[in-house]
């Protein structure tokens, strides 16, 4: 199985790709020093081929009958887990929390967390990262309205 590359459009204020199908995630695999050169596949992190500083996105599929195996803690960063597909559970210091689409789960750095899929069906789901207290606002707050008119070219 080869990496998937990303075709990454980028402008002046952004940059744009297409992930594909949230099914064929498969087809994108992430390199864990832990994993002595083994592709762990179905990860497909943003961050860089984005060109992002601010935040870690990756997204995510969680074939049935996969755990990830360890717990993990994060230095400095706040985590978002947002369940899209399927269900499993995910457990921090030791609490079960059942999860399923609609699930969002915040940790907190010194979270000890895992999650596995038990279920029968691929699980999917988005995982953000950002340091923890880096935020300057909140919901629209940090927002400015452009003055200019909405129009799209024809
Ligand atoms: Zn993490």
């Amino acid at each position: 199985m080869s990496e998937a590359r990303l075709d990454v459009v980028k402008g002046k204020n952004f940059s744009s790709a297409q992930v594909g199908a949230l099914t064929d995630l498969h087809r994108h695999q992430f390199f864990h020093p832990l994993a002595k050169g083994r592709g762990i596949p179905g990860k497909l992190f943003l961050k860089e081929a984005l060109g992002m500083n601010g935040m870690e996105v990756s997204l995510n599929k969680l074939p049935a009958g996969q755990g990830v195996p360890f717990y993990h803690q994060h230095k400095a960063h706040e985590e978002l887990y947002i369940f899209l597909r399927g269900s499993g559970q995910f457990q921090i210091d030791g609490e079960v929390i059942e999860v399923r689409e609609g699930t969002v789960i915040r940790v907190a750095p010194d979270g000890a967390r895992t999650w596995r899929n038990h279920s029968q069906e691929d699980l999917y789901y988005i995982v953000i990262q950002a340091r923890a207290g880096s935020m300057a606002a909140g919901e629209i707050d940090d927002g400015v309205v452009c003055p200019q008119k909405v129009s799209w070219p024809a």
